[in-house]
This record gives structure tokens, sequence and C-alpha cells, in this order.
């Protein structure tokens, strides 16, 4: 009976586990022989912050709280009111008999996305484009410390799938589709922990201090492979292919440390990865030395049987027969405790599982320095959105974008543009003035969000507005200007920068067949391109279908989604700083060549893996 050892365990101040300069074994040892079953459990259990009041996290020892998509505390919290929401959950877990403590899980995907006035950086296919690996690190340190300035020490970043259709809808959360570029750029992960210092211990999980956070590599595994780009679907590969093309960032994200896993809702050949033992506790577990805890995604367990026979009882034995031990039950957590309290105790599920869990989820705990400082340190608090943070996002929008055509057969190149201008220059297209569209999916909401209201930052029109005020030249900006605009106004511009793109989008919401440029986007390039020298900057998660209009263009750039300092774009327009970004993802003519990605037998790009022109900076 557990609640002999229970009655006997509960852990005084002088208890072993409370005392940091016991070894971490010892430690977890000593917590782990005083526990419950039902303290086990609830540590294994990850709830929505709206469900976790304090009494709920103690009543049902509730190890994780999460914020999933887009639930912010309020529109426009501001820090210390994160800070004040995550340490009321605390108390609630301190307050326990064991008081150990909760960890606060956050999807930060390209920055702090939910904290409003939080910098947001390009999404990971623009970060792909950069090639530097040094400032992603130097990004995810920023990143990691405007998220523990509001109180939450764990983020399930990054994603490392190795996206292989721009199809799917989460493509640009992958920096690209080569597994050696994806591989090179979890470098993020030791900027969001920290270095593990020579001589440490590769592979345990890792976190330096008050200034990092738990990291997560996701979706394990072969998320970015599924048939028809179509999200969550059946990625089809032999052993060979899922180890060469969409295992390779695992291999760095362990050896860096990397804290935690998260479980792709997609299957492998057929089989849900969900509870998939063979890739979970054989191959990353015990092949690969993961000593971390693996977390199921968001309701994750549930979609292994349903919906054609739902049978949540047999989800959760299979999943946690896997090897999963977190698992992310957003809102039927009384459901999964008693279920897995049955399961254990009717011996379906051992007891030895349970404790391999509770090991991981605790050593991670424990390494991180979570029971020593349970609490949001107010000291960060002015890190979120600061300056410095700012600049280097500035500098990863310069590095990201891809400068494709530079000008038309036969003429000059028109970039560097100049700042001066013998007229006006013309700003078209609703993706010049819109900072929800500039940053994309998993900003402030899951889906994103349209216009200016919802955070700070600078729109592409503000950064040219910026760099040629100086100079004194004149900016219209012209939303969605017709045919008949152009024509009464065409020989007062110079030249035109037509910003179009995409709409703000996350998962399924954004899995796309065709790959257009939305219609008023095309519209505007018709009107504009035809008549006035043109520059296209396309805001896009994905490479669209540009071959139709890439003659009338003078100019094309990939812009991505840039994330809230729109300055950086017009920093390489203007040739402040010379285009460097290469494509993180191959350049396709057409969908019906989709999936195609660098190395295929028939590769037939628009531009190829890799490419991109560069420009010298100009000299005024
Ligand atoms: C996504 C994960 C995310 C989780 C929590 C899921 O829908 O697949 O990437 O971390 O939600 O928000």
């Amino acid at each position: 009976c557990t609640c002999v050892v229970a009655a006997a365990g509960a852990g005084g101040d002088d208890a072993k586990y409370k005392d940091p300069t016991q070894p971490l074994n010892a430690r977890i040892d000593d917590l782990l022989a005083r526990m419950t079953l039902a303290e086990k459990i609830g540590q294994m259990s990850q709830i929505e912050r709206e469900k976790a009041t304090p009494d709920v996290i103690s009543n049902y020892f509730i190890g994780s709280v999460l914020s999933g998509g887009g639930s912010v505390p309020a529109a426009n919290a501001p820090p210390e009111a994160w800070a004040k929401m995550v340490n009321g959950m605390q108390s609630g877990a301190l307050s326990t008999r064991l008081g150990i403590p909760v960890l606060y899980g956050i999807d930060a995907v390209h920055g702090h996305g939910n904290a409003y006035k939080a910098t947001i950086f390009p999404h990971n296919v623009g970060l792909g484009c950069t090639r530097d690996p040094e400032l992603v690190k130097r990004i995810g340190a920023a990143v990691a410390v405007e998220v523990r300035a509001t109180g939450i020490p764990y983020i399930f970043a990054p994603c490392v799938a190795v996206c292989r259709d721009p199809r799917w809808g989460r493509c640009y959360e992958s920096f690209g589709e080569h597994p050696e570029l994806v591989r090179s750029m979890t470098s993020i992960v030791s900027g969001f922990q920290g270095e593990i210092p020579a001589g440490g211990r590769k592979g345990a999980p890792f976190v330096a201090g008050r200034r990092n956070v738990a990291a997560c590599a996701k979706h394990y595994v072969g998320d970015g492979g599924t048939a028809g780009g179509i999200n969550a679907n059946d990625t089809a590969a032999t052993f060979h292919e899922l180890l060469a093309v969409h295992m390779p960032p695992y291999y760095n994200a362990v050896i860096r440390g990397v804290s935690t896993v998260m479980v792709s809702y997609s299957s492998w050949n057929g089989a849900k990865m969900h509870a998939d033992h063979f890739l979970i506790t054989d191959f990353l577990k015990k092949r690969l030395r993961f000593r971390g805890f693996v977390i199921s995604d968001y309701q994750g367990l549930d979609f292994i049987t349903t919906p054609e026979h739902a049978d949540y009882l047999l989800s959760i034995k299979l999943g946690i027969l896997a090897g999963i031990d977190m698992v992310m039950i957003p809102f039927n957590y009384t459901e999964f405790i008693d279920g897995l309290t049955l399961l254990v105790q009717n011996g379906t599920v051992p007891m030895s599982r349970i404790d391999d869990a509770v090991r991981r989820i605790l050593r991670v705990k424990f390494t991180m320095g979570l029971f020593e400082n349970p609490y949001a340190d107010p000291s960060l608090a002015g890190e979120l959105g600061k300056q410095e943070h700012r600049d280097l996002a500035r500098e990863a929008v310069r590095k990201s974008l891809v400068l494709l055509k530079n000008g038309k057969p036969g003429d000059k190149p028109l970039l560097p543009l100049p700042k001066k201008a013998h007229g006006s220059i013309l700003v078209a297209g609703s993706h010049a003035d819109d900072l929800g569209s500039q940053c994309g999916g998993w900003t402030i909401t899951w889906q994103g969000f349209t216009g200016n209201n919802l955070t700070a930052g600078t729109t592409i029109l503000d950064g040219i507005r910026r760099a040629v005020g100086p100079a004194g030249t004149d900016v219209v900006y012209a939303e969605t200007p017709d045919a008949g605009f152009v024509r009464e106004n065409e020989a007062r511009f110079d030249y035109a920068v037509v910003v179009v793109g995409e709409p703000p989008y996350a998962e399924t919401a954004g899995d796309n067949a065709n790959l257009t440029i939305p219609a008023p986007g095309q519209a505007i390039i018709r009107n504009v391109c035809g008549s006035i020298r043109c520059v296209v900057v396309l805001v896009s998660g994905r490479p669209l279908v540009v071959e139709p209009y890439l003659g009338a263009v003078d100019v094309l750039v990939a812009a991505w989604l840039p994330g809230t300092e729109g300055q950086g774009v017009a920093d390489v327009l203007f040739g402040d700083y010379g285009f460097t970004g290469k494509l993180s993802r191959t350049w396709f003519r057409s969908v019906e060549q989709l999936p195609m990605n660098a190395g295929d037998a028939h590769y037939d790009p628009l531009f190829p893996f890799g490419f991109g022109l560069g420009t010298q900076p100009s000299k005024y």
C-alpha cells in the first residue's frame, strides 16, 4: 500500500531532495521514494492554464501547466501579469506535501509570441536562410530571457521539423528542407538553455540558469514528411529514410542537452507516433541516450484511437507504454489520471514505467534549479522587448531575406534602391503596413492576427519611411492601387515597392494545395509592375507560385515572416547592408512538382535550394 510509504515520506525541510548540495540522482531517488502513485501521475500531467487553479494543482499534484496556442492572461498583459499568474500556480504546487514545483510551458516559437510587446523574430524558415547558427543561438538566448521575464521556465521550441513539402501549414516553423541545415540550427537549443560546460555530460538535460529556459525539440519524428503536406498525416518512409532525413536534428538537440522532446501527431507508415515504442523508447531513449522527458502533443493521446475507435483507456495504455512521460491533457485531466491509475493498479502499466517517467520529469526540474528558484525573477521584467533584442531581430531580418531577381535581363540591377528619389516612391500592398501578417501565426493568438493594433513593432512601410525620410524622399502608400490609380500617377514615381503575401495561419489551417499569391496581391502586382519599375517583397511562410509574374517584376525578394522588426527589410533594400540570405527551401515552379527537394532525381526548380543573389552595401 502506497499510503504507508506516503505517510512516512512527507518531506521535511531537512529532506535530502531539498538539499541542492546533494548529487542529482540522490535527490531524485529520495523524492521518488516518498511519492504516492497519485503524486507520480500528477507529475506526468500537463493541463491548460484556464483549468490550473492553485486548488486543482495542489489537489491533483499537477506537474505542469501550459498556455496552448494563444491563451494569454489578458489582451495586452504586461510581464508582471504573467509572472503573477505563474507564481500563483507555483504557490499551489509548493503548498503540497512534498512541494514539487510546477513547470509552466508555452509556445515561444519565434520569440515570446503570446506576450504583448515581446520581440518577435523571423519564423524559422527565414532563420534557415541566414545559414548562421551563431546568430540563431543568440536569438535563442534572447527569447529565453524574454520568456523568463514573464515567470515562465519552459518553451515548446525549437521545431526541428525537416519540412519536405511547402503545402504543409507548419512549413514556416521548419528551418528548411535539408536535414543538415536543420541540424546546424539546433544551436538554438544552446541559446535557449545555455551551453553545456566543458566536461559536462552530453545528452543529459541541461539548463544553465535563471535567464535560460528548458527547451523542447518537436515534433518527433517525421512531422515534416507527411503525405501531401497535410498536417498530422502519415509519413511513408523506410527506417533508413527516416534516419537520414528527419532524425539528424534530434541527434544534435540531444547532444546539446535538450530537456524535452515532443511527439508528433503524425504517423510513420500508418502507425501513430504517439504509440511508437520502437522510436520513442528503443531509439530516442536507449539508442540516442536521451535522458530528459518525452511529452505528448496537445491531446495527442486522444488521437491514437480516435476518431476510428474512440477508446481513451487504450490510448493511455499505448502512449505511456510507448514511452511518453508527460501528457499534454489540456482539459480532461481527471479522465487521464483515473485511467492511468487504473492501468497501474491492474498491472497493465508497470510501476517501473511510471517511475521512469517521473524520474525524467524530476531530473529536468532539479537540473534547471526549479526547486531552488520556483518563482519569477522580478529583476528580469525589463528584458521583454528590450532594444538590444529588437536590434538582434532586425539583424536576423536582414540576413534572412533572399534576393531572387535583381533587374530584368539586359537592365542594370535595381537594388540597392536610391534613398533620394527625383519624384516620389510608391509603396503598395496591404502587407506593407500590417504587423500581424509580418509576424504570421503563433503571434498573440494561435492563428496570428492581421493589422497593427495587437503588439509593438515596425512595419515594412515604417521602415521604408525611416530609411528615406532623411533624404527628403516622399513616400506614397496605397494599400490596393487599381489600374486607374497607376495610370493617373505613374509619372510621379521613381519606382514602387509592392509588398504582398499570405495571411497569418497556424497548423492545419495553413495547409494549402495551391500556394498561389492570394488574389489581392496578384492584382496589385499586375496593376503596378506593368507600368512602374517595381520591387516585389513577398511576405509568406513558404515559396509561392511566382513564375507567371516573374517577367513583369524588376526585383523579387522573399521576406518570409520577418516578425516585429520590419526595419530590417529597408536595411537591405536601400543598401545599408548587403543581401546575403540563401534559400532554405527549393522554390518550385508549380505545385504539380511537389514534393520536390534538393537532390531529387527530377529536380527542376525555379530557384534551387541555396539560391540567393548578393548585393554590396551602397556608399551613401
Ligand atoms: C502543436 C504543438 C504545440 C502545442 C501546444 C499543438 O497543437 O502541435 O506544436 O506546442 O499545440 O500549444
